[in-house]
């Protein structure tokens, strides 16, 4: 039996206690020096390899750690700068420039990368001259073997690089021609330096029009095997599928394939034999996206399928482990919940238990972890019984009927106001909850702050003028989390943290169990608003495919079953809102989009999925209460039959910075429910004029009826200072009631 061998595609940058956030903020609150901040990193780094190295793997990823992103780094090396920034020197601060903006100039667009929550700084063309700079991949090569760690270069590859930038005149085809001769003088300067492999991430492979770019990624490969790389090579992928007999015929060493979210397709094609056996196949079998022990019996009968399929076998996470917290050594944790969890360093480990039972015959490791994971699967938090047939998934009576309960109760006027639920955030808000958390101030402290709070914007919404009024979501430190620490079966780590992007991190919660819920989360604050004005104060909540969505979910469920459970509990809430006396109750969807699968095969069913736990946690309220839903993104075309199904009295979405294409979206379906534009850009410190608000109302007014249509921001207030959210809110207000007293032609 041959040995097998084991590597990593990408460790976490944050360190265990986002030391790496640390730095990049000190320096630039001027607190320390440049370098400072590279020693700083550099210790950092060697920290992640050293870590690494512990698990015996074969080979560690180099190229993976980054002061920002490796999308920028990649347009760093090869000079693809944007065009306002061009001119300056080569150092952090242009890259921090670039990708954060500065006085002069905005920065560069950062976009999701593919269905995870991570952000890259999108390359741009215009006007480039592309060349190869600094070769800091060779540097940190050459300090990983300094360190004696073996390790393996990690680059973007140049199809993946052009597909994901934008801008230049040039053709997809030119751009990556262009970038052929100073990729390949990269990857020589690795292999003369020892690289005994290099993983060319090309994630773009296994996207829906990849057959549209085969020819060219053809090229491109053949021109690395003519410069004699090929044996070099090791074309990597992930999140998906990818076309087994395409990739097979490129000339290179191995290819990376993901077994964990290719849907069973790359297996199923291994097992048509649509690998080459002296290929070396790098095979993701550990969920690089997800924080769950994996079924390790199951790994196990994985690898025994794949070692017929190659004579070399690399077994490896699916993806990078970026997409997941460190370690859990640093948690305190109950140990019946520990157990089922895996975070980068544990992956790692179960690589090492696989690799150790393979070669070794020492199943030692194996035996435990496979303990462990039975364990895990059998605590009675994972077997609770749900009725989801007993809640109902439409409402009383259709809309028309259900308006005219609700107008007739809520009497609002002509072009209701409202806002989307959060107000500032402010300085003194994040003290006092930080405060709070750590024991520095009482319970009592936090509520009375948390009510004086309230009362001074209810008051201030009253002034300006607003016909429905919200709380504020002071107590809410995140739309997600606020959730997940007061639902069953939800876990909130204190270091979990992954990068979102640059600096920014979030905490996802952890959905460990069933979910349930057992006391009311939001009726308190509310019924306090609604206390103090004679206004609709409107009940703010989170719904079940947001929640799922920026949350780790459990993979031993189907996933819809899980977002029926946490639509049960949200329901429960919506119910407890409505009983207390709240007449409007929003419940907010923003991840609905993003959580779309990468494939539009499955764009459908994701779709129906997720209309049907909205209406699991909104359709048993009383025809006269009025449930809203909010979305902040514009472009709803692929969506928008989904959106209309949810069958929300009324939805707030963005379109400040996009009206046309929000109207060419509803062009091809009746929308014929409550709609609520957002009428400025709440991203922007800048104030709205009073003409542009009209202007957008009005051009709304022309395709929407105006007695569904509602007035509002894009979306929450909560980044905003006071007087930014007084003054704009004003400004609409005002020009609201204009039009209640104009004649508006286009709607008679
Ligand atoms: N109600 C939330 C808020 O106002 C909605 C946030 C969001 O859409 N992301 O902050
Ligand atoms: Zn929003």
């Amino acid at each position: 039996m041959m040995t097998i061998q084991t590597s990593n595609l990408g460790f976490p940058r944050l360190g265990r206690k986002r030391e790496w956030k640390k730095a990049i903020e000190s320096y630039w609150a001027n607190k320390i020096d440049a370098p400072t901040l590279n020693q700083q990193l550099t210790d950092l780094h060697k920290e992640n390899l050293l870590l690494q190295k512990n698990y015996n793997l074969t080979s560690v990823p180099v190229g993976d750690f980054s002061l920002y992103d490796h999308i920028l780094d990649t347009s760093l090396l090869f000079n693809i700068i944007p065009e306002r920034f061009q001119g300056r020197a080569l150092d952090n601060d242009l890259l921090f420039d670039i990708a954060r903006g500065n006085k002069e100039h905005v920065a560069s667009a950062l976009i999701k990368w593919f269905n995870t929550n991570y952000h890259y700084i999108v390359p741009e063309w215009d006007n480039v001259e592309p060349k190869l700079n600094d070769n800091v991949l060779l540097e940190r090569f050459k300090y990983a073997q300094s360190i004696n760690v073996n390790a393996h270069p990690v680059i973007v590859g140049p199809i993946t690089f052009v597909k994901l930038s934008k801008g230049g005149s040039q053709s997809f085809e030119e751009k990556v021609n262009t970038l052929l001769p100073l990729y390949k003088e990269v990857l020589q300067s690795l292999v003369d330096a020892g690289a005994e492999y290099i993983q060319i991430d090309e994630p773009v492979l296994v996207e829906d029009d990849s057959a549209s770019f085969e020819d060219i990624t053809r090229t491109a490969y053949n021109y690395f095997d003519e410069a004699g790389l090929s044996n070099h090579l090791v074309i990597q992928t992930y999140f998906e599928r990818v076309n087994l007999k395409f990739l097979n015929s490129l000339p290179v060493k191995g290819l990376g394939l993901d077994f964990v979210h290719d849907n069973g397709y790359n297996l199923k094609q291994i097992k048509d034999g649509d690998l080459d056996k002296n290929k070396s196949l790098y095979a993701g079998i550990i969920d690089g996206r997800n924080v769950w022990a994996a079924d390790i019996e199951a790994k196990k009968s994985l690898i025994d399928t794949l070692q017929n399929a190659t004579n070399n076998l690399v077994i490896q996470p699916s993806s990078s482990l970026l997409h997941v917290p460190v370690s859990l050594d640093d948690e305190t944790l109950d140990e019946s919940i520990a157990e089922g969890l895996s975070f980068a360093t544990e992956k790692l480990d179960e690589l090492d238990a696989l690799r150790r039972l393979f070669n070794d015959d020492d199943s030692q490791k194996f035996d435990e972890l496979k303990a462990r994971y039975d364990r895990f699967q059998n605590q009675s938090f994972k077997n609770l019984e749900y009725d989801f047939d007993s809640v109902r998934t439409t409402r009383q009576s259709p809309f028309k009927v259900r308006k005219k309960a609700q107008d007739a109760r809520l009497n609002l006027p002509d072009l209701p106001t409202t806002t989307i639920g959060s107000f500032p955030q402010s300085q003194e808000v994040r003290k006092f909850r930080a405060d709070w958390k750590n024991n520095r101030i009482t319970d009592e402290d936090y509520k009375t702050f948390l009510k004086n709070e309230i009362a001074r914007w209810i008051k201030i919404q009253e002034d300006i003028g607003l016909d429905v009024l919200v709380h504020g979501e002071f107590e809410r430190n995140d739309m997600v989390e606020f959730f997940g620490e007061k639902l069953q079966g939800f876990l909130v780590t204190k270091y979990g943290w992954v990068q979102s992007y640059g600096s920014r991190a979030v905490k996802p919660p952890i959905i460990y169990g069933d979910v349930k819920w057992t006391e009311p989360l939001t009726v308190k604050e509310t019924l306090y608003a609604q206390s103090l004005t004679d206004r609709p104060v409107k009940g703010m909540l989170t719904g079940p495919v947001t929640i799922l969505n920026w949350s780790f979910e459990r993979v031993d469920l189907p996933r819809e079953t899980v977002q029926d459970q946490i639509a049960l509990a949200i329901n429960e809430e919506v119910l407890a809102l409505e009983k207390a006396g709240i007449q409007i109750i929003q419940v907010d969807e923003p991840a609905l989009r993003e959580g779309l699968p990468l494939r539009s095969e499955y764009h459908e069913d994701y779709l129906n999925k997720a209309v049907r736990s909205f209406k699991l946690a909104t359709s048993s309220v009383a025809d006269e209460t009025q449930i809203h839903t909010h979305m902040c993104y514009s472009q709803f075309g692929q969506i928008i039959h989904a959106i209309y199904d949810l069958d929300a009295d009324v939805i707030s979405i963005e379109t400040s910075r996009s009206h046309g294409d929000l109207i060419k979206d509803f062009e091809d379906i009746t929308y014929d429910l409550g709609i609520g534009l957002g009428v400025y850009d709440i991203h922007s410190p800048r104030i709205p004029t009073e003409s542009e608000i009209t202007e957008a109302i009005n051009r709304a007014l022309q395709e929407i009826d105006r007695s569904l249509f509602w007035v509002n921001p894009d979306c929450g207030l909560k980044t905003r200072k006071e007087d930014e959210v007084r003054e704009a809110l004003t400004v609409l207000v005002n020009s609201v009631d204009k039009l209640r007293k104009s004649t508006n032609p286009a709607t008679v």
